[in-house]
C-alpha cells in the first residue's frame, strides 16, 4: 500500500460514524485481551461478524504514519488496522474490498485527545487510495456508547446490555487471573487456564448473549472460577497487594505496558488493576451529572424547552447507570460466594472521596477523576503500594501523578509512575524491584501494627 501525500478531509464526516454492521466484518482492536474477545463474542451472539485484530505487530507502521506527538495508544491501534488491511490485501488480492469492513474506534468528549484518534486515523487511511472506503465505526461517551445505526433498532438496547455484562465478566476473569497467578501450584498453570476460560466465556456469550440468558452465562462463569481456584497453592502466604491505576488502554494492553503486572508478580506482588466497567460507569455517570447541571441552569433561566430535553436525558442516563450498577453488583455477589476477589468502586462514591478531601473535581473530567479517587481507596483499603501506568505525555495520568505523590509520601505508601512509549527503559526493572522491596516492608509494618492492636485488645 502506498500513501498519497495530498491529504483530504472530505471523508472525515462521511466515513467516521455509526454505520450498519449488516454483512460487514467488524474489526475490533485488542485492548485488554479478555474484554476485547468477550465483546467480539457478544457481537457474534447478535449475528455480527466481529473480529479481533492482531495487536502490536504493526507498531512500526503506526509509528511511520504518526509524528510522535500523538498519544501512544493512537499509534498502536493505527498500526493494528494498517497491518490488518495490508495482510487482507495480500491474502485476497483483487478480491480485497475495504467496504466489507467497519473498523471500530470509539471516541470521548472532553479535554483528552482520545476524541481525535478516529479523526487522525481517518486522515491516514484516506492517504491510501484503497482504504478511503474503509469506514470507521465510532461510538461516543457522549451518548454512553449507544449503538444506534449500527444494528437493528430493536436490538440496540439489548446488545448494549449484554456488552456491558461482558465487560463485567471480563473484569472478573482478569481479577481471577491476578488472584490466582501469584499463588499457582506450578508455573504456567494460570496462563493456560485463563486462555481456556476466555474461550469458554466467549462461547457462552456467542450462545446465550443474543437470548439474554444471563443466568446461563453466570453458570459458565461459576464453573470457570471453581477451576481457577483449584490452581491456588494454599501454603503460599498472601503477598504484598499492589493497586494499579492509569490510562485505560495502557494499563490493560499487556504488549504496550510490557506486561507490567507479570513483572510486578515476578518480584512478589499480587496486583489489582482498575476495572473497565468502572470507566463505562464513569461515562454514564458523567452524562447524568452533566444533564443534571444543564437542567438546573435552564430551570433557573426558565427555558422550558431545554428543561424538558435535559430532564429526558437525566432520566435516560439515570436508568442506564442504575441498570449497569445493578448488573455489576449481581455478578460480583455471585462471584463473592466462590472466591475472595476485590469488588469494584462505585463512581458516586469516588466523587465523594474527591470532594471530601478536596483533591480534584469531576468538573475537570478525564480518567484523573477515577485514578486519584481510586488511589485514595487503595490507601484506605490497606494496599501496600500503588502503580500508575500510562502513555508518555498522557495528560490525565500526569495530573494524577502530581496530585497523589505528596499524599502517598505522607501516607508512607510506596508509589511508582510507569510511563510507556514503546521504548525499553533500562532502569524500569530496577525501579520495580525497589518498589516491591518497599511494598514488602509496608506489608510487614502493617502486619506488626495489626498484631500489636490485636494483642492490646486481648490484653484488656
Ligand atoms: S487519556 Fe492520555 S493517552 Fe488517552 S487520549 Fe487522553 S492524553 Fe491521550
Amino acid at each position: 500500500m502506498e500513501a498519497k501525500n495530498t491529504q483530504t478531509f472530505r471523508s472525515l464526516s462521511d466515513n467516521v460514524g455509526q454505520f450498519s454492521l449488516k454483512g460487514k466484518t467488524f474489526l475490533i482492536p485488542e485492548m485488554n485481551r479478555i474484554g476485547s474477545h468477550l465483546i467480539a463474542g457478544t457481537f457474534k451472539g447478535f449475528g455480527i461478524n466481529a473480529q479481533i485484530m492482531d495487536t502490536y505487530k504493526g507498531l512500526d507502521l503506526g509509528k511511520e504514519f504518526t509524528s510522535g506527538k500523538e498519544c501512544y495508544p493512537c499509534q498502536v491501534t493505527l498500526g493494528d488496522i494498517l497491518l490488518f488491511m495490508k495482510k487482507e490485501k495480500e491474502r485476497l488480492g483483487d478480491g480485497f474490498d475495504p467496504e466489507k469492513y467497519v473498523y471500530f474506534m470509539p471516541e470521548a468528549s472532553g479535554p483528552c485527545r482520545f476524541g481525535m484518534y478516529n479523526k487522525y486515523q481517518r486522515i491516514v487511511l484516506d492517504s491510501f487510495p484503497e482504504l478511503k472506503k474503509l469506514k470507521i465505526g465510532s461510538l461516543t461517551t457522549e451518548n454512553s456508547y449507544s449503538l444506534e445505526g449500527m444494528i437493528d433498532k430493536g436490538e440496540t438496547r439489548n446488545l448494549r446490555k449484554v456488552a456491558f455484562f461482558s465487560v463485567v465478566v471480563a473484569d472478573i476473569l482478569d481479577r481471577l487471573l491476578w488472584r490466582v497467578r501469584p499463588y499457582e501450584k506450578k508455573p504456567g498453570l494460570a496462563d493456560a487456564f485463563i486462555e481456556k476460560a476466555m474461550e469458554t466465556m466467549c462461547r457462552a456469550f456467542e450462545t446465550y448473549g443474543g437470548k439474554r440468558a444471563f443466568d446461563k452465562i453466570l453458570d459458565e462463569l461459576e464453573g470457570v472460577i471453581e477451576e481457577g481456584k483449584s490452581i491456588i497453592d494454599p501454603t503460599i502466604p498472601r503477598k504484598p497487594m499492589i493497586g494499579m491505576v492509569g490510562e485505560i488502554y495502557l494499563r490493560t494492553h499487556t504488549a504496550s505496558n510490557q506486561d507490567v503486572i507479570r513483572l510486578l508478580e515476578q518480584y512478589g506482588a499480587e496486583v489489582v488493576n482498575a476495572s473497565i466497567a468502572e470507566w463505562v460507569n464513569f461515562t454514564t455517570y458523567e452524562n447524568k451529572r452533566n444533564a443534571m447541571l444543564a437542567l438546573r441552569l435552564n430551570l433557573k433561566q426558565f427555558r422550558l424547552k431545554k428543561v424538558r430535553r435535559y430532564f429526558k436525558q437525566l432520566l435516560s442516563h439515570g436508568i442506564d447507570l442504575f441498570y449497569q450498577q445493578y448488573r455489576q453488583k449481581q455478578i460480583y455477589r455471585r462471584v463473592e460466594t466462590l472466591i475472595d476477589l476485590p469488588g469494584d468502586h462505585q463512581v458516586a462514591h469516588l466523587e465523594e472521596v474527591l470532594k471530601e478531601k478536596d483533591l480534584f473535581s469531576f468538573d475537570v473530567g478525564t480518567e484523573a477523576c477515577l485514578s486519584i479517587a481510586g488511589i485514595m481507596e487503595y490507601i484506605r483499603e490497606g494496599y501496600n503500594g500503588v502503580v500508575n501506568v500510562y502513555p508518555f505525555t498522557c495528560m490525565p495520568s500526569t495530573m494524577t501523578s502530581a496530585v497523589v505523590k505528596p499524599i502517598l509520601t505522607r501516607a508512607k505508601v510506596p508509589y511508582l509512575d510507569t510511563p510507556y512509549d514503546g521504548s525499553y527503559q533500562p532502569g524500569r526493572e530496577a525501579a520495580i524491584r525497589t518498589f516491591m522491596y518497599q511494598a514488602e516492608q509496608h506489608q510487614k509494618r502493617k502486619g506488626r501494627k495489626e498484631k500489636e492492636t490485636y494483642d492490646n485488645k486481648n490484653a484488656h
